[in-house]
């Protein structure tokens, strides 16, 4: 997957004199290092290292705002990075250091689309989920979004997109009706599925960060008038381990079978662990979409579906109940105001068909690694076992085509699972420590699996470590990584957003 390097470097104009002509052109929406616009923007991260010292925060407004700014850039061979809602860890995800931080979050339109049957939402890219629901159920509508209401929206669909509702429609990516988008040359132009970008429009299915800047999604939404039935389980086994072994039980019957059996139904399910904090538990957020009318949600029993039955009965806490998946989503929120410092976080992710012994190998790795490094002041780890069903894989097929994702042979041959280690912690200077032991679990792990046929050479790019970039994109195959370099070098020949735009999953 080498790439040859981009050409035609333009002569480097100093970062004060672009800085002196952004301002000048947008002198309310430039933000200079001190004030408070600044500081709010640079320092509201998911992950503390993506914190950075940019020359200055540009807030657009519209998509000509994107350009102008764009062209700027351009012309003096200025470093820029975009940040969405800024969720993806690492220090070159979003904020360019010296650079100009181009910030979308004013831009945060989210409206109908009546001229497209009234089943399409327009939404600007600086929303983050939350409120994307919320306007989807006005009309008893559902987006395939993310699982999280602060999450950033452009950043999850672009990277593909794992939603409560997959099972039934697919990836986010797999759920839009178009996208319009700022090239290199400060076009904007609008990609479809079918109109003279449709190759521009499926590479952001799945291509993230590497064509354009994304101005707007038109989101298509699906109905679901009385939501359905969702629950927040909390267990805590630090007092009871020998319900960790019934937890892991319950979800990996629902990884094996119950996520394809029943396509209606999404679940997150976590181990997590906090050794100073003497915590030892595991949490599930379960979701099934269904006709029955909503009341809210609440510790009373309601019935419970029968694909969650096993997981729901495990002890603990439990909040369950019919709800909309609106407020379902809302529900599972981090707590507003953020925290105005952020942890250290760390993502690493691998892929296998789902396998009952894998998964319990690699929970027993996962423990015996970090016992290693519990004196990690602030370590809290999430081990999560996503499943991925066929079904999920080729939603898109018979309407909008492929996606860029490349799963479609692993799904042959049945469910897969990703892996995602979520690692926070206090210190900086810790980095290093803790992302050792993350990818020592994964190379652990996937010699393991690679021994019993089970491993899939496939790293989901929005769970994924910067340093698996260059697996990320084997991953999803030659025909999908010779295609993406096509689109790249038909929409920027001269590689000048390959050279300029800092941060995330580069092809
Ligand atoms: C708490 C949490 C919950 C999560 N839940 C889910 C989940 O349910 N499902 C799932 O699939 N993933 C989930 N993720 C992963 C998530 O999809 C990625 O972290 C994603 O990159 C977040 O997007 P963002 O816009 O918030 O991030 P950002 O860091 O702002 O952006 C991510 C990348 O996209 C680029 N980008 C942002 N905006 C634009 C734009 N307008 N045009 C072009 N490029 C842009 C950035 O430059 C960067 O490279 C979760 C992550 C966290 C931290």
């Amino acid at each position: 997957m080498q790439s040859s390097p981009p050409t035609q470097t333009p002569t480097h104009v100093p970062t004060t004199t672009v800085v002196t002509n952004l301002t000048t052109l947008f002198p309310t929406q430039t933000h200079p290092p001190g004030s408070a616009a600044y500081i709010a923007t640079t320092t509201t991260y998911y992950d503390a290292s993506s914190i950075s010292a940019p020359a200055l925060v540009f807030h657009p407004h519209t998509s000509h705002d994107v350009a102008a700014a764009l062209k700027l850039l351009t012309a003096s061979n200025t470093k820029f990075a975009v940040k969405g809602g800024g969720h993806m860890p690492g220090a070159f995800s979003s904020a360019g250091e010296g650079g100009v931080l181009m910030a979308m979050e004013r831009m945060e339109v989210v409206e109908w689309e009546d001229q497209m049957d009234g089943v399409v939402l327009r939404v600007g890219p600086g929303n983050r989920w939350g409120r994307v629901y919320a306007k989807a159920a006005e009309r008893g509508r559902v987006v395939v979004g993310g699982r999280r209401p602060e999450v950033g929206v452009v950043g999850l669909v672009i990277g593909g997109g794992v939603a409560f509702v997959a099972g039934e429609y697919g990836w986010a990516c797999d759920n839009v009706a178009g996208f319009e988008v700022v090239l290199a040359d400060s076009t904007i132009v609008y990609a479809t599925a079918t109109n003279d970008h449709k190759d521009l429009y499926r590479a952001l299915r799945g291509g993230s960060a590497n064509f354009g800047i994304v101005t707007r999604i038109d989101l298509i939404t699906h109905p679901l008038p009385n939501g359905g039935w969702g629950a927040l389980n909390f267990h805590d086994f630090s007092s009871a381990p020998e319900l960790r072994g019934a937890y892991i039980a319950a979800f990996i019957e629902y990884i094996l079978h119950g996520a394809s059996a029943d396509p209606k139904s999404g679940a997150v399910t976590v181990l997590l662990c906090s050794p100073m904090a003497g915590m030892n538990a595991g949490y599930s957020n379960l979701w099934r979409s269904s006709p029955e009318p909503t009341s809210s949600l609440s510790s009373s029993s309601t019935t419970t579906p029968a694909v969650f039955k096993a997981l729901n009965t495990i002890p603990g806490s439990s909040k369950h109940g019919n709800i909309t998946l609106s407020e379902f989503i809302e529900s599972l929120g981090a707590p507003s105001p953020p925290s105005p410092i952020p942890m250290q976080n760390a993502f690493r992710t691998s892929t296998f068909l789902a396998d009952a012994a894998l998964i319990k190998e690699f929970v027993r790795v996962h423990d015996e690694e970090y016992a290693a490094i519990v004196n990690v002041v602030g370590l809290t780890t999430a081990l999560t076992f996503q499943p991925i069903t066929p079904r999920h894989v080729r939603a898109a097929e018979n309407g909008i085509g492929r996606n860029v994702l490349g799963l479609e042979d692993a799904a042959e041959k049945g469910t897969l699972v990703v892996t995602e280690q979520s690692v926070s912690w206090m210190h900086a200077e810790d980095r290093e420590r803790v992302q050792a032991v993350q990818k020592r679990i994964q190379e652990r792990m996937e010699v393991w699996a690679v021994e019993r046929r089970l491993h899939v050479g496939w790293r989901y790019l929005n769970d994924a470590d910067m340093d698996q970039n260059d697996a990320v994109w084997e991953g999803i195959g030659e025909d999908n990584g010779r295609f993406l370099r096509a689109v790249r070098e038909r929409y920027d020949k001269e590689g000048v957003l390959r050279r300029l735009w800092v941060g995330g999953f580069k092809l």
